[in-house]
């Protein structure tokens, strides 16, 4: 038994923040699309990008990122107690409805996705994804929540 597993945790993320991004893993995927609204700023994750890169090359057709890294700063974090997954780099909304979002949720769940957000309703449809490790403080993973 591990005596202390924050500091397992701890050891982990080190090694992930050691891991460099390669926009150029990512070919349908640009920096850009992904680039914090309110600051500029862009730490997306490199394990989170595979997975979504998976999943587009799955899914074969154009996928709208609405919303990708969001700096605590960007009013959407700030009104939050604290920041979310957005601002962790581990987080991107999809612009996509009925049919197409129905495969997207179908592929993300395959892949592993742990946060599912659904919002399906009148205008600006969209699926969050995110890959928050099961544990993770400040966090509930696996989840799905809707809108
Ligand atoms: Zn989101």
């Amino acid at each position: 038994m591990f005596k202390d597993r924050s500091m397992l945790k701890e050891r982990k993320r080190t090694k992930e923040e050691r891991f460099k991004m390669n926009w150029n893993d990512y070919p349908n995927f640009s920096k850009e699309e992904f680039d914090c609204k309110h600051s500029g700023k862009n730490e997306m994750k490199p394990d989170f990008m595979a997975m979504l890169q998976d999943l587009r090359s799955k899914y074969g057709k154009p996928m709208r990122i609405t919303s990708g890294y969001r700096h605590e700063s960007h009013p959407i974090e700030a009104k939050k107690s604290r920041p979310g997954a957005h601002a962790t780099g581990q987080a991107a909304d999809i612009g996509v409805d009925r049919g197409d979002a129905y495969e997207v949720l179908k592929l993300a769940f395959g892949i592993g996705f742990t946060g599912v957000g659904i919002q399906q309703k009148g205008g600006g449809r969209f699926i969050h994804l995110d890959n928050i490790e099961p544990d993770t403080k400040d966090f509930l993973r696996p989840t799905v929540w809707s809108y």
